[in-house]
């Protein structure tokens, strides 16, 4: 049993990049790391260099011949058209770009490892694995392979049988959920924005039965978030009992991301994580989404906060301040000129409003399935 949360890194994350026109060319992993050192939340002893997977490993979800395409494809640093065509490679979501191997084989060499080493419980926050879209035989949306899919399994081999995957993402996991079809130790709960790629997640797609998909319209706030935790998410987890749950907590849903529609504020990222410690013996907390340096960089250092146990501060001292001032965002009108609580807080404002009715329908239909 781990007596303290541990946080899986990796530097590879502060110097590589998607490529100056792609949604992934900010830093994110990096920006948590040293957050959570300047404000004194991550001592050596909770840090753990995340391993990079070798092929074979990956062979677990991946078919041997996607994961060679993809080491081949960082080699050359190109691809062919077939290849192109086949793996989806080289497109522009998802790029050939220096690390492309090298990078999510970190984030899912980080996934793997927590599993193992959530054998006899605690809790553990890989933020750098989240990509929840990566399909077994080719890169989809950003994600060349599935972490939390790769999480699963570790967690299962290592004596998790039963587990819930709660996905926050402003997208919907549609690589997990076709890596679990109609599997009935894995129990899938995803809340995203509807009409949103990869169009998947619809209410009345069950996967067989291990699929809870909740999507929510524009401008998803806080008491809606609230109220899908109460009344969906914790029942679920409830009556399921599982052995450990995996949160895919991408920050895409918060009101300032470029991707996405949904309004919370980090605050309802918080509450999740919060309310999702102590269920089952074993947590595992992800990353995933998440767009706006700020953002993504602010909430999933609170998030490992939460975790440990700390409050956001009310208004940070210089050392954390100045990891803040230093991102930018370019190539985007939010980093023209950024709002000065995005250097000096980490906590947004809460973006409490009505529950509409429409949320609370869908939660009934979901429930009545339970
Ligand atoms: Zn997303």
């Amino acid at each position: 049993m781990l007596q303290r949360p541990l946080f899986i890194g990796s530097e590879i994350y502060r110097s590589s990049s998607y490529g100056g026109a792609h949604p992934l060319r900010v830093p994110r992993v990096s920006t948590v790391m040293d957050l959570s050192r300047a404000l004194g939340w991550l001592p050596d002893a909770q840090y753990v260099t995340s391993p990079r997977a070798k092929p074979k490993a990956l062979w677990a979800f991946h078919t041997p011949e996607y994961v060679s395409a993809l080491a081949r494809a960082e080699r050359r640093g190109d691809v062919s058209a077939a290849e192109r065509s086949q793996f989806h490679l080289g497109t522009h979501s998802n790029p050939v770009f220096g690390e492309m191997f090298r990078r999510p084989a970190t984030g899912a060499g980080g996934v793997m490892l927590a599993g193992e080493l959530l054998a006899h419980g605690g809790i553990v926050h890989v933020p750098g694995g989240g990509t929840h879209h990566g399909m077994p035989d080719r890169a989809n949306g950003f994600c060349y392979l599935n972490d939390p899919v790769l999480a699963i399994k570790s967690l299962q081999h290592h004596g998790a049988g039963r587990v819930v995957y709660v996905d926050i993402d402003a997208h919907h996991p549609d690589g997990v959920e076709v890596g679990f079809r109609g599997d009935p130790l894995v129990r899938m709960i995803s809340v995203h924005e509807e009409k949103r790629w990869p169009f998947t997640g619809a209410l009345e797609e069950a996967a067989g039965g291990s699929a809870f998909n909740l999507p929510v319209p524009r401008g998803f706030n806080d008491s809606e978030m609230r109220m899908v935790l109460h009344e969906l998410i914790l029942p679920l987890i409830e009556y399921f009992a599982p052995e450990a749950i995996v949160l895919q907590c991408g920050s895409d849903a918060i009101e300032e991301d470029p991707l996405s529609r949904l309004s919370l504020s980090n605050n309802a990222h918080v509450e999740v994580v919060h309310a999702l410690m102590g269920l089952a013996p074993r947590l595992l907390v992800l990353g995933g989404g998440g767009y706006n340096p700020w953002s993504v960089g602010r909430c999933w250092t609170r998030v490992w906060g939460v975790l440990n146990g700390f409050d956001a501060p009310e208004f940070m001292d210089a050392r954390p301040e100045r990891v803040l001032r230093g991102l930018s965002f370019e190539g985007n009108s939010r980093g023209r000129n950024p709002p000065e609580h995005w250097f000096r807080t980490l906590a947004d404002q809460p973006n409490e409003g009505p529950v509409r009715n429409e949320i609370r329908t869908r939660i009934k239909v979901l429930r009545a399935r339970s």
